[in-house]
């Protein structure tokens, strides 16, 4: 049946009259066999279609040169096209909906007419299929590779792609499959003009194949760039799409690029080893057809590879100066004296080292010729520690490092390494992926552009692991200047050194600094500063710069002590600075306001301006609680934004001599309350507790804030002074604040964090702090106008807690509701 269509279609052109109106097609090329609908608006072809219908059911189409030309004349239109019959024709309102099924391919011989449509003289092309070529054979692989175009996602309606399926005929195959929807006008056009079959069906199988890749290449990325890649992957891949794209266009000149990029390989001062294989890749790359998809990818690795510095820095290294340092340091910041002098000790001690380490360097090539460098490297002095700057945010950990970048002449970077948890983040990935990258370090060094940069390293802190490897092995490896020499990044392939490089990292809080990567570093702590201390801070600093920023100078603001203070007091809540800068950049914001309203005078705003320019107050200065109360007792906790007042609750309630516990407390913290309790249950008589006040009853103890969780021994003198408090209803000071792990025994033990803790109660207005005995070591790093402040009680049992806390008993005086026993 479909062999006789065919043979109809060929045999018998004839049949319909010599010449034929004609419709031309924008964008679109009709092949013999294929049903097509066509919607046609222009009056000519309108015309066309009346007078074809008229003479019966033929019609001629061909393709335009140009889609965009409207009145179409004979030398718009190519002089190859289709005999079609018309299936159906339905007009509506000024046009017409066709459906046309093409005949034959036609050679149009002259035009008999253009006015009011074009008419043409034409001559049948029939299909040549040469004798003794195994057509079918090419035509069952034109069929598999469409079968696999389509399984690629290709948009081939569903009907088309079984029609395809089922033709054998290799000349009506090849003639469907020419209606793949990825191919150019230009390549359909092509395919109408080749008469001969099996021209027809290489063409096809060639740019099928091609067209399948495409689909496969792109499916492939999106899915990559959908599943395991970030941000900067993602652009990476649309970078190399788009590379593609353009050269596929035409639009790059990429063999000026190419000559560029050879030029930069043999200029950049590559090591010798890696110059090689820079240019192995390289030819590699020139060789390779540009529409590969690797082309783009080893372009880009190209790219890496003479993006990252290379060449010696040309001061030399020891520039370090410590006068000048200190300066340099005094310059940017205020106080933290102990800060400074450790990280210039520190830097001399390094500096000290590098040089020894040259020399015996040096002493190691010269003296010995053909010994393996490795025994050269054993004589080495003892390797310098990583510098950590710990603290809360906004106490200058970042501005330290800048200034000691400053002081040595060197480039910064910054990188942040908060919820990294892959090991690739720092040692990138390796080419083979689609969008791989060089991991955060390589990247950061092709930022500073120069081999001897201070890198810092922020947020140490917060680098996870998981099942894709363990980041912090990878710093290490960073960090040691053992390892660092010849650090491997798995998509640079090649050894890079990072051995110039001075790492500076930065944390929160030590405690969950990977283990391996604590014992190597040198903790500083910047605790946070007092009031005094933010205030000179402000003075000095933030206000002088926030006025630089806003383009105003000292004649337009000035902002007081006073009000300086009532910022410090009311509109922030933290150990650092950052809010209060924030709060001061705010009140320069409005004057250039003001000038433009023409308000010339000086702006001096007053602690009562504040809640004009800044909004109602947002923290409660003062004191954690307003009244002596039972069962209420302030601690203080330390967390990654610096220390902070708390008040622990205890309520006794009827039951059976137990406790309960919220506040979302861990195992430690769980397990000294625990302990609280039972001093306090053992020691009963001595606080006049009656047995039954226990037996009938139960505590409930809760830490506030109740969703965050936390953990640690530090306030076990704080539970069981409530635990007392609730028992015996004795109230507790609202002014004295407490901390310290506490025994069995009722011994107290020293705590953690001391100066950010005694640095909170202060700014929360406290009037006593008691300490931990073994703890008044720590107590020289306090500033002094804050232990003038404060009266600190060192404590070693807690008796001595309850003694300097709970109020006496008022005798005669009734327990609170809230305290009384129901059942009493
Ligand atoms: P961190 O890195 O610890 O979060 P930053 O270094 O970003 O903090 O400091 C926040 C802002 O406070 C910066 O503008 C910094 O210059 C300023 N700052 C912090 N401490 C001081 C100080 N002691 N003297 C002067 N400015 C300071």
């Amino acid at each position: 049946m479909k062999e006789k269509r065919r043979k109809r279609a060929a045999d018998e052109p004839a049949e319909p009259p010599e010449s034929l109106p004609l419709i031309p097609l924008r964008e679109a090329v009709l092949f013999p066999h294929a049903l097509a609908p066509l919607s046609v608006g222009r009056e000519s072809s309108l015309a066309a279609l009346e007078e074809a219908s008229k003479r019966g059911r033929h019609i001629l189409v061909s393709a335009q040169h140009d889609p965009a030309v409207d009145d179409v004349s004979p030398e718009d239109i190519y002089l190859w096209g289709t005999l079609t019959e018309i299936e159906g024709a339905r007009r509506v309102m000024g046009s017409a909906q066709l459906v046309l099924r093409g005949i034959s391919r036609v050679r149009l011989d002259r035009f008999v007419r253009t006015e009011p449509y074009l008419e043409a003289a034409y001559t049948a092309v029939p299909d040549v299929a040469e004798e003794g070529l195994n057509l079918d054979a090419l035509a069952g692989s034109v069929r598999d590779v469409f079968e696999s175009y389509v399984g690629a996602g290709a948009a081939v309606p569903q009907e088309a792609a079984q029609a395809i399926m089922r033709t054998e005929a290799p000349g009506a195959l090849a003639d469907l499959a020419a209606g793949a929807p990825d191919l150019t006008v230009e390549q359909k056009q092509q395919l109408l003009e080749m008469p001969r079959v099996e021209e027809r069906l290489r063409f096809l199988l060639v740019e099928l194949g091609r067209q399948k890749e495409v689909l496969d290449l792109k499916t492939k990325i999106q899915s990559e760039v959908e599943g395991t890649f970030g941000q900067m992957q993602r652009e990476q891949i649309l970078r190399e799409q788009l590379r593609a794209i353009r050269k596929e266009l035409g639009e790059s000149p990429e063999g000026g690029d190419l000559d560029e990029l050879r030029e930069k390989l043999e200029t950049v001062g590559m090591p010798e080893k890696v110059l090689d294989k820079a240019r192995r890749e390289m030819s590699r790359l020139e060789a390779m057809p540009t529409i590969s998809p690797e082309h783009g990818m080893l372009r880009s690795y190209l790219d890496w590879l003479v993006g990252v510095p290379w060449k010696e820095p040309e001061a030399a290294a020891d520039a370090w100066d410590t006068r000048r340092a200190k300066q340099i340091l005094d310059e940017d910041h205020y106080g933290l004296d102990k800060v400074k002098d450790r990280i210039i000790e520190y830097m001399a001690v390094r500096e000290r080292v590098a040089s020894l380490q040259r020399e015996s360097e040096a002493r190691a090539a010269e003296g010995s010729e053909g010994t393996p460098p490795k025994m050269a490297r054993t004589n080495r002095p003892a390797r310098s520690p990583i510098l950590c700057l710990v603290g809360p945010p906004g106490v200058g950990k970042t501005s330290l490092g800048k200034s000691i970048a400053r002081a040595l002449g060197r480039e910064v970077v910054r990188v942040s390494l908060g919820g990294i948890r892959d090991e690739a983040e720092i040692r990138g990935h390796r080419r083979t992926y689609i969008g791989a990258l060089p991991g955060r370090v390589i990247q950061g060094m092709r930022q500073a552009g120069v081999k001897n940069p201070v890198f810092m390293l922020d947020e140490i802190d917060k680098v996870g692991a998981d099942f894709r490897g363990d980041p912090a092995s990878a710093l290490l490896e960073v960090l040691d200047p053992e390892q660092n020499r010849e650090f491997s990044d798995h998509y640079l392939e090649v050894p890079y050194d990072l051995s110039q490089v001075l790492f500076i990292t930065t944390a929160n809080i030590a405690d969950t600094i990977h283990p391996a990567l604590l014992d190597r570093m040198e903790l500083i702590r910047l605790p946070g500063y007092t009031e005094d201390e933010k205030l000179h801070i402000a003075r000095r600093y933030l206000v002088p710069r926030q006025l630089l920023e806003h383009g105003l100078t000292e004649k337009h603001l000035a902002i007081g002590d006073p009000t300086l203070r009532r910022i410090i007091r009311e509109y922030t809540h933290e150990a650092g600075v950052r809010n209060l800068e924030r709060e001061i950049a705010n009140v320069a914001r409005k004057v250039p306001r003001r000038l433009a309203e023409g308000k010339k005078r000086k702006f001096v705003p007053r602690p009562a301006d504040l809640e004009a320019v800044l909004g109602p107050p947002r923290y409660d200065f003062g004191l954690a609680e307003t009244e002596d109360q039972v069962g209420a007792v302030t601690g203080v906790a330390v967390n990654e934004y610096g220390g902070d007042v708390m008040t622990v609750e205890a309520i006794v309630v009827p039951g059976k001599g137990d406790f309960t516990l919220t506040g979302q407390l861990g195992k430690v913290m769980e397990e000294s309350a625990r302990t609280a309790w039972s001093y306090a249950r053992f020691h009963a008589a001595r606080y006049e507790i009656a047995r039954e006040r226990i037996e009938d009853n139960a505590v409930h103890i809760h830490v506030p804030a109740g969703a965050i969780p936390k953990d640690g021994p530090s306030a076990g003198v704080t539970m069981c002074t409530a635990i007392v408090s609730a028992l015996t209803g004795r109230a507790v000071r609202r002014d004295v604040a407490m901390t310290g792990e506490i025994t069995l025994r009722g011994r107290v033990l020293p705590i953690g964090g001391v100066k950010e803790k005694i640095l909170a109660a202060h700014r929360a207005g406290i009037k006593t702090f008691i300490l931990p005995r073994k703890n008044t070591k720590d107590l020289v790093d306090v500033p002094e106008d804050v232990k003038k402040q404060l009266s600190i009680v060192p404590v070693e049992h807690v008796e001595e807690v309850l003694e300097a806390a709970l109020l006496p008993r008022v005798p005669g005086a009734k327990l609170p509701a809230s305290v009384t026993p129901i059942s009493a």
